[in-house]
């Protein structure tokens, strides 16, 4: 039934010959050939038939591949979401708009909590799925002009422009809520479980010297909300970093 869209637009009557569009091992399609006339299809014609179907397929393939590669080129392939290269260019172009047009940036850094521990007991492919609701949530979250970005491992990033730090505290307040508020069932288990992020806030308000510091800044805010004990946001120049 999945390639039956011709149904309705062509007669039911006639001729159907239906070929798979083979790239490799794999089905990439199938293409349909329709006559009116009864028993068309004379069988030397399919030979035919089958070195144009093979030509499709490949130039499927090709067309395939080459989405997939841009694909991977700015996305991260487990969550979708940008990956830190892209992250790391708007970053520099906000900067110079920031440079230029004196508009505020915030940047958010999100960091899972004990998340080592996590895969450890419940292994990694709860892990991964794990990443990958917190990769749904963030953008849900966050406005559309935002980069949301999977930073590293179980880290993200957020980029905010036009925001203020007292602004970027509240939407790093609500990731942090709304990701404790996240109910996880392993397979194996009767209950849910669940996890937190620490979080770190920095803004141009803070006065940095670069795009870079910028990040470091809310990087240093995150190490703050660690070692004052997880699940909690801090922003930069507030708390301090115990060892
Ligand atoms: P902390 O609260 O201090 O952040 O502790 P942590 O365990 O989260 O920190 P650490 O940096 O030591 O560990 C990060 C872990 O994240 C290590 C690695 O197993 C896990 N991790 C990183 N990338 C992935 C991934 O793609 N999938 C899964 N399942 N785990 C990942
Ligand atoms: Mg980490
Ligand atoms: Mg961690």
């Amino acid at each position: 039934h999945r390639f039956l869209h011709f149904r309705g637009k062509v007669p039911l009557q006639g001729s159907l010959l239906a070929l798979p569009l083979v790239a490799g091992e794999v089905c990439v399609g199938v293409a349909l050939f329709h006559r009116d006339k009864i028993n068309s299809f004379q069988f030397d014609e399919v030979g035919l038939y089958h070195i144009i179907a093979n030509q499709i397929a490949s130039a499927v393939e090709n067309a395939l591949l080459y989405q997939q590669t841009r694909e991977l080129a700015t996305h991260d392939e487990l969550t979708g979401l940008f990956n830190r290269r892209v992250l790391e260019t708007r970053l520099e172009m906000e900067w110079e708009r920031f440079r230029r047009f004196d508009i505020t940036l915030a940047f958010i850094m999100v960091d899972v909590d004990f998340f080592k521990r996590f895969n450890d007991e419940f292994g990694h492919l709860l892990g991964d799925r794990v990443l990958r609701q917190v990769g749904q949530l963030v953008p849900e979250q966050v406005r559309k002009v935002d980069t949301v970005a999977r930073y590293g491992g179980e880290e993200f990033a957020v980029l905010l422009p036009r925001t203020n730090k007292v602004e970027a505290a509240a939407v790093a307040e609500k990731l942090r809520a709304a990701v404790a508020s996240l109910a996880i069932r392993p397979d194996n288990r009767d209950e849910d479980i669940g996890i937190t992020i620490s979080v770190g806030v920095a803004s141009t308000e803070d006065a940095p010297r670069s795009a870079k510091q910028l990040l470091d800044m809310a990087d240093h805010a995150l190490l703050v909300s660690k070692s004052s004990g997880r699940n909690r946001v801090t922003t930069y120049g507030e708390g301090q970093l115990l060892v």
